[in-house]
């Protein structure tokens, strides 16, 4: 299991101007999500990122490799990204409500599993 701080805020990603008929789909995984996002947005060296994940070195390099060849395929090809769960395990119990898109976690003390921003009670947890 690789550890995601805070996952994606988006279920996926899809091309303008491109026929919707052939429109094929890459999964994302959120592991690659995070390996891509600590490296490349956040600038950490791949020792301090894996860390960070808790994986080895060698690991978060085959999960970085991984996400920059599934975004460049996706770009070169005009395909969808779609974010899966993968192997990975958040820090926190995130919820993503299906109304709003609101990404939250649910604190002990609440009792109702509501989305506090919209109120919807159609949520799913996005880390199990
Ligand atoms: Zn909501």
């Amino acid at each position: 299991m690789r550890k995601v701080v805070e996952p994606p805020r988006f279920k996926g990603y899809r091309p303008f101007g491109v026929n919707s008929k052939s429109r094929k789909s890459i999964d994302l995984l959120y592991e690659e999500y995070e390996a891509l996002k600590l490296a490349d947005y956040d600038f950490l060296k791949h020792n301090e990122a894996a860390e960070l994940m808790g994986i080895s070195r060698p690991t978060f390099a085959r999960i970085y490799e991984s996400a920059r060849r599934k975004i460049a395929a996706a770009l070169v090809e005009a395909k969808e990204i779609k974010t899966v769960y993968g192997n990975a395990v958040m820090d926190k119990d995130w919820y993503l409500c299906s109304k709003c898109n609101a990404r939250f976690n649910i604190p002990a003390t609440m009792e109702k599993e509501i989305c506090p921003a919209c109120n919807s009670k159609n949520i799913e947890l996005i880390n199990k």
